[in-house]
């Protein structure tokens, strides 16, 4: 036993290191994006997410976006609390039955103009959880959906790319 804790204590962590981040294309990327929300809003963006019934590893990526390595912040879009508040809905996982009715009741709790971001693969069409009888289908199964950022999960800065794209389409 005491050869064991000796063992354990000095081969130090098994987890791998992080992935490098390239600080200046991220801040670079995250810029632009405020650039165009003040210049298409007249203000920064505010986004409501919303787990409409996903894996929760979508909803760990988003929330990358607010931790010390993105820090979404400080570049002034922020995520809040409210569906009264929020221009953009970010929507993740298939729209399971239980949730339809709440999602259908955020989106009518969000003030126009409003978009909707289906943010992973099962936000398309159900992915891995299609066709089950727990769940309605993709997001654009019960809202309009202005925007979808592949992949599952998406990574942070595919996010950042994704609405970036949503905004410079906005007139
Ligand atoms: S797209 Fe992938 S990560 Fe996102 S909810 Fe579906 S299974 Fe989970």
């Amino acid at each position: 036993m005491r050869k064991l804790l000796f063992q354990n204590f000095v081969r130090g962590p098994l987890t791998e290191p992080a992935p490098a981040v390239d600080d200046a294309a991220l801040a670079e990327l995250a810029g632009q994006l405020e650039r165009a929300a003040r210049q298409r809003l007249g203000r920064t963006l505010s986004i409501r997410e919303v787990d409409a019934g996903s894996c929760n590893a979508c909803e760990l990526e988003i929330h990358a976006l607010n931790n010390v390595v993105y820090d979404l912040e400080r570049f002034g879009l922020r995520f809040v609390a409210s569906p009264r508040h929020a221009d953009v809905l970010l929507v993740t996982g298939p729209v399971t039955q239980n949730m339809r009715m709440a999602l259908e009741r955020t989106y009518a709790a969000t003030p126009d103009p409003k978009w909707v971001v289906a943010v992973g693969d099962c936000a398309r069409n159900g992915g891995v959880f299609s066709g089950s009888s727990a769940c309605v289908g993709g997001v654009s199964a019960v809202l309009p959906v202005d925007l979808h950022i592949g992949g599952c999960p998406p990574s942070p800065v595919a996010l950042l790319k994704g609405l970036l794209a949503l905004l410079e389409t906005v007139k």
